[in-house]
Formats: structure tokens, C-alpha cells, sequence
């Protein structure tokens, strides 16, 4: 039995239902909300471990739900959004959800993208007060501002470490260009978005073995970034 429960924030009862067949089915406990108020009642009153947020609601916009539920909770949050709506998938990461699912989406999809999480949740459990980074092969020694791939030290400039830190500080979770930009260089110019291309470029050289097929870090065209939890 599945431990975790989730809250399933959809106004369009056929895709709901799928959702929740697909929860129960896999051991997944849920609860409902068809509505972005009743969505933020919900997450407080029964503290889910994870919630699916449809973000075309009828009453008030899923970016709106997340800001509220963001000002107490930091629950893994995956948006569900129709393609043409793009850039409201960027504001909704931007405001603080961790992952994205576009309309129309698999079973299996839905169910990776919700492993990924589970994995975001036992990591963040494992390394709260911890001053050392483990993923894979990957370390982080925070304290000593030191990186290691196998044993060996990565030799990185201060940028490179700063934008590894804050990708494995948030490992599971997409990080927008925007985000990034704010986090590592304290701007979020449009131009920058290039200059992040050329440092992720390098930091992938040191950390990646195939740096064109990326096992730690993820990208998400037209939106950012992710440190992937490697099993
Ligand atoms: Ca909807």
C-alpha cells in the first residue's frame, strides 16, 4: 500500500476520474476539489503529500491557488495545463510548483511524473540538516564548497557551483531560466537566458558522461531545468 496521498484539483470530471482511477489503482489515497478555493481549503485542512492542479479553474486561477498554498506549505505541487497555455505553465513554476503535465497526458506519464515527487519528498527527508549533497555518483560537500563525481573532484568555476548547488538544492523540482537567473546571477534579462545556455553547456562537460544525453540534469525547452534524482 502506497502511503502517500494526493489532492486532485480538476474542474473536468472525465480527466478527474481518470486521475483517480489511475491513484487508486496504484495504491495512491486522494481526495478532490473542483474549484481553486475548494483546492485551498482542501490542502489545509488534510495537508496532502502531493497535489494535482488543474490550472483553468472556474473560479480562481491556478496560479492564484499555488501563491496561497505556497504562503504555508511547500507540498509538491504538479500542474496540469492545455497547451495553449504555456506561459501560465511558467508563471505556475515561477510562483513555486515543482512539475508540469500538458493536456493531453498518459497514465504513464502521470504516474512518473508522481514517482518523481515521491523521490523529491524522501530526498528532502534524507538531507534536511545534512551539509553533504549524495545523488548517484554525484557529492556536494556544502561546507567545503566542493563538488565530486565518482570520487573525483569537479573542477568548477564559482558560477558553475553556484548554479549545481541551487539545481541539487532543488533536486525534482523544474526550475524556469527566470528562476535560475534571479538565484545565480540576481537578474532575469531575456538575454540572459544565452548565457545560462553556455554555463549549463560547461557544467554539463564536467558532470555529465554523455553531456548530449543528460543523466543529472534535465532540460525543459522553453522553460528550464531540472536536477533529476537518480535511483
Ligand atoms: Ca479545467
Amino acid at each position: 500500500m502506497n502511503k502517500y496521498q494526493v489532492l486532485v484539483v480538476e474542474d473536468d470530471m472525465p480527466i478527474s476520474n481518470l486521475i483517480t482511477t489511475t491513484l487508486n489503482s496504484h495504491g495512491y489515497r486522494y481526495i478532490t476539489a473542483g474549484t481553486g478555493e475548494g483546492a485551498v481549503m482542501e490542502a489545509a485542512s488534510h495537508n496532502p503529500d502531493m497535489i494535482l492542479l488543474d490550472l483553468g479553474l472556474p473560479d480562481i486561477d491556478g496560479v492564484e491557488v499555488i501563491r496561497r498554498i505556497r504562503s504555508w506549505s511547500n507540498v509538491p505541487i504538479i500542474v496540469i495545463s492545455a497547451r495553449s497555455e504555456d506561459s501560465d505553465k511558467i508563471d505556475a513554476l515561477d510562483a513555486g510548483a515543482d512539475d508540469y503535465l500538458t493536456k493531453p497526458f498518459s497514465v504513464e506519464e502521470l504516474l512518473a511524473r508522481l514517482r518523481v515527487v515521491q523521490r523529491r519528498l524522501a530526498l528532502m527527508q534524507s538531507t534536511a540538516r545534512s551539509s553533504e549533497y549524495e545523488n548517484g555518483q554525484l557529492r556536494i560537500d556544502y561546507a567545503n564548497r566542493c563538488a565530486y563525481l565518482a570520487g573525483e573532484e569537479l573542477r568548477l568555476t564559482p558560477m558553475e557551483y553556484k548554479l549545481l548547488c541551487l539545481l541539487a538544492q532543488n533536486t525534482g523540482k523544474v526550475l524556469t531560466h527566470k528562476y535560475i537567473l534571479q538565484n545565480v546571477w540576481g537578474s532575469s534579462l531575456e538575454t540572459d537566458v544565452g548565457s545560462l545556455r553556455v554555463f549549463m553547456a560547461t557544467l554539463r562537460k564536467k558532470l555529465e558522461k554523455l553531456p548530449d544525453s543528460p543523466q543529472y540534469i534535465q532540460t525543459h525547452i522553453g522553460v528550464g531545468y531540472r536536477m533529476m534524482k537518480i535511483e
